[in-house]
């Protein structure tokens, strides 16, 4: 008979436990050979030949073939969208928003597969996919949903009007919900959009056009025109543009704005950033050191607002480092559709070849680069996460947006000397502070020169929250009524 409580068993407990593949079904990403344009409602070829492929940066492999959009697409699009947009701005606001809450109850009905999807055309894992992309997703279509009708009340005089047709452009590091960010806000203030995913991420916007057929959304309102930068820059520079949105590096911000400056068209553009962690040695350090592994970790690095240097008082540093990496030790780099991973693929060949680039380049500028001892898959886009010492304020990797899961550290002594090190960049989208005491955290907040402030956290997005830059990390704000003011003329007061 066999012993239900045995005394006795036989475990080999000095070996280390390993985590058992727990991989979410592929299939449930419903993923077609091929897609054409969406324009007007309804896929559709593009006027001239022309096709990108789109890649699983995790094994290299071809997941579909995307149509290219030029300028004669880019026209259709937008005269769609015109046409479409003079209805919208009449309808009801209280039936936009339920247009609004049909799309969102769609994208949650959807979640599982739009994960899934995300995860294999971008390299993220899946449990950042599922558990922060597509809940946001949704939150902002229904955070917007709920303004459609109330936008007498979100402080730009008694009958703001919409602004007409926005062209938008969106980078990879987060496609469904940049997506979501830039067409929610659009449609809930009555205008129409003709957004861009990026090349290398094309598929949950694809699905997202689906998405829009299956709530009857009137046709043009919404219309996705794929490409590479070309297209992009098609886009951007139609002349039947009313508001143009851009997400993406500085430097094809700055080329966008040189070129629609003097048009009258209103733009905003959220651009790149070098955030400063800054903790103190009164934090709670574990918690800080868990905030600095979500700051620059979190989706492999590439987010615009990633803690990428670590700003830490000279009398805790060493500890804070020796913590770090004993954390990151523990962390789990490889398939993103498995649920133990931490960190995915790198979106990229091309991003993974600037991430190695700059590192390089940090090394010979006197750092020192540590990483854990982790196994990489062979095929594929990989990175590990790698934190740099001995960085001086003037190395590239502490200037320049790196893009990837690098981390540098630099130290301070003084609260004066912190807040003049953390501004000492050309950027200031995003900072975090880590303290125990309220008076330092409103202290350093408060001299920070970012368009966000973090206090014990890192990296939370909200939808009823304004996020955007200042200095080089552009303009505007997306989310929150601020959000709104982007898409809104403001009405007369009579
Ligand atoms: P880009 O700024 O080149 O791309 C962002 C979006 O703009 C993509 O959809 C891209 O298309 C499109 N685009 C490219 N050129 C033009 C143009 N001339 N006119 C209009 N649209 C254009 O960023 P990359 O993807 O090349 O990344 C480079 C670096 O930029 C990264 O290493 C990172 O440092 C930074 N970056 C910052 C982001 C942020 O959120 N702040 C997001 C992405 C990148 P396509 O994808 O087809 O090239």
């Amino acid at each position: 008979m066999t012993d239900l409580h045995p005394r006795h068993v036989d475990v080999d407990l000095t070996s280390a436990w390993d985590y058992a593949p727990a991989p979410e079904a592929r299939g449930l990403a419903n993923i077609r050979d091929s897609y054409g344009l969406f324009v007007d409602g309804e896929f559709v070829d593009p006027a001239e030949d022309g096709s990108l492929t789109t890649y699983d940066p995790s094994t290299g492999e071809a997941l579909a073939e995307v149509a290219v959009a030029g300028p004669a697409d880019v026209d259709r699009a937008v005269k769609a969208a015109r046409k479409a947009q003079q209805g919208w701005m009449r309808l009801a606001p209280s039936e936009r928003a339920k247009h609004l809450f049909r799309i969102a109850r769609l994208v949650q009905d959807r979640s599982r597969e739009l994960a899934v999807l995300e995860s294999i055309d971008n390299g993220k894992p899946i449990r950042e996919s599922r558990d922060h992309d597509i809940p946001l997703v949704a939150q902002h279509l229904f955070h917007h949903a709920g303004w459609a009708d109330k936008l007498d009340h979100a402080g730009y005089g008694p009958n703001p009007t919409p602004l007409g047709v926005a062209g938008q452009v969106i980078p990879w590091n987060f496609p469904l919900l940049m997506l979501a960010w830039k067409v929610a806000p659009a449609l809930a203030c009555g205008n129409a959009v003709v957004i861009k995913p990026a090349e290398t991420t094309p598929l949950t916007a694809l699905a997202f056009a689906e998405i829009c057929q299956q709530a009857d959304l009137p046709p043009g309102l919404v219309n996705i025109l794929t490409g590479a930068g070309e297209s992009g820059a098609a886009l951007v520079s139609h002349e039947g543009l009313d508001k143009v949105a851009f997400t993406g590096s500085t430097a094809v911000g700055r080329k966008i704005t040189q070129n629609l400056a003097g048009t009258g068209r209103r733009i905003t553009m959220e651009l790149g950033g070098k955030a400063a962690n800054v903790v103190y040695e009164d934090a709670a350090i574990d918690q800080a050191v868990e905030g600095i592994v979500t700051g620059i970790f979190f989706n492999q690095g590439h987010v615009c607002c990633a803690g990428s240097r670590l700003l830490v008082q000279e009398s805790v540093a060493e500890l804070v480092v020796d913590k770090l990496k004993d954390r990151l030790q523990t962390l789990r780099v490889g398939d993103p559709l498995d649920k133990n991973t931490d960190l995915g693929a790198i979106n990229s060949p091309a991003q993974l070849e600037r991430i190695t680039e700059l590192v390089e380049r940090g090394v010979d500028a006197g750092a020192e680069a540590w990483t854990p001892d982790c196994a990489l898959p062979e095929a594929g886009s990989w990175y590990r996460p790698t934190v740099m010492t001995n960085v001086q304020a003037s190395n590239p990797v502490a200037r320049e947006e790196v893009f990837g899961p690098v981390l540098s550290v630099l130290t301070f002594r003084t609260p004066d000397e912190a807040i003049e090190k953390a501004n000492d960049t050309r950027y200031g989208l995003s900072a975090g502070v880590w303290t125990e005491k309220a008076s330092r955290m409103l202290w350093t907040a408060e001299r920070l020169q970012a368009g966000v402030v973090w206090a014990n956290t890192f990296n939370r997005l909200d939808p009823t929250a304004a996020f955007g830059g200042v200095k080089e990390s552009g303009f505007g704000r997306e989310g929150g009524r601020h959000g709104l003011g982007a898409y809104l003329r403001e009405g007369a007061v009579a």
